[in-house]
């Protein structure tokens, strides 16, 4: 038994480096897919719950690489933070979605229900350039500026709060709208929701699940709770993570405007979108 386990520790520290020299490995083709043009964008349906309209998109991207093929941004993400490509990748990322945007802009049911929302990272919002690519591309798209949605998670919105506030007021005056992503999920979450000029809230998917939770009976009045501190400040909500129909009912009783998840559809290549946008046009 005692050899097994020292084979066992031999293989663990095989696997280690495995992982450290594939995160190496990624980490330098991260480099070069921007400018190959490597990274994809897919869109997952945002839903007014009442009545189960098109309300918009979130956008997520995705990495093709040429040999592991489709890499979920949870295994690229965090490296392009860590070396810094996540800048020129989160423009390319932006100036895709505002161009899509205005492509599909017929389509969406009004001006109010006219959501393009685009993850930030925060050190993306460290680069002071930020301000001018935004500006940039809805320039260059011809994008409304409020159909941009910006989405910035709690972790984010707690660190260096002077340059945060400052940097978020300076993309809020083009006249996107800033969402907070993962609600709920952090800490102080109350105090800088005055301090920033937030116009959504994106309710964790944790909370969703906790709807309809047998083992979790505070589970409603957790959702409840972040649905009616989001009215009472004037901010939209937007559930996350819904995956079955009690789900979106139960929000939809608690008065949440919003929401997405594979309920109602995955994340999807635009090509697949077309068709579901063709209904919501006729629809109309
Ligand atoms: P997120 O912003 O919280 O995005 C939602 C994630 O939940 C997406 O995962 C989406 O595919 C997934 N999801 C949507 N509906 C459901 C559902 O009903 N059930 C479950 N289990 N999952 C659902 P994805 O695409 O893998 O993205 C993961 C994270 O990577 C995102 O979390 C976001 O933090 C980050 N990310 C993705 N694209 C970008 C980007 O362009 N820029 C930055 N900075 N981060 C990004
Ligand atoms: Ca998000
Ligand atoms: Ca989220």
């Amino acid at each position: 038994a005692k050899a097994q386990g020292k084979g066992r520790h031999v293989l663990f520290e095989a696997s280690m480096e495995a992982e450290v020299l594939d995160r190496l490995e990624l980490e330098a083709d991260l480099l070069r897919a921007v400018e190959r043009h490597e990274i994809a964008v897919h869109y997952q349906p945002v839903i007014a719950l009442d009545g189960e309209t098109l309300a918009g998109f979130e956008v997520l991207a995705r990495w093709n690489h040429p040999t592991r093929g489709l890499v979920p941004p949870p295994h690229f993400i965090p490296l392009a933070e860590d070396n810094g490509s996540i800048v020129a990748l989160g423009r390319q990322v932006l100036r895709t979605a505002c161009a899509q945007a205005v492509r599909w802009i017929d389509a969406f049911p009004s001006e109010e229900r006219r959501i393009m929302s685009v993850n930030l990272s925060g050190r993306q919002l460290e680069d002071p350039g930020i301000v001018a690519d935004v500006a940039g591309a809805l320039a260059d798209s011809g994008l409304p500026a409020d159909a941009l949605v910006l989405e910035i998670t709690e972790t984010v919105l707690m660190q260096d709060t002077e340059a945060t506030i400052e940097r978020l007021s300076a993309l809020k005056a083009l006249g996107v709208r800033l969402a907070v992503d993962d609600f709920g999920t952090g800490y102080s979450s109350l105090r800088y929701l005055r301090r920033f000029p937030i116009d959504i809230l994106k309710m964790a998917k944790p909370f969703v699940d906790g709807l309809v939770d047998a083992d979790d009976p505070d589970g409603r009045a957790l959702a409840r709770a972040i649905v009616d501190l989001a009215a009472s400040l004037n901010l939209s909500c937007i559930a996350e993570g819904i995956e079955v129909g009690a789900q979106a009912e139960a929000l939809r009783a608690l008065g949440c405007g919003m929401g997405q998840g594979f309920h109602f559809a995955r994340p999807m290549a635009p090509g697949d979108l077309e068709a579901l946008l063709g209904d919501a046009g006729a629809a109309r």
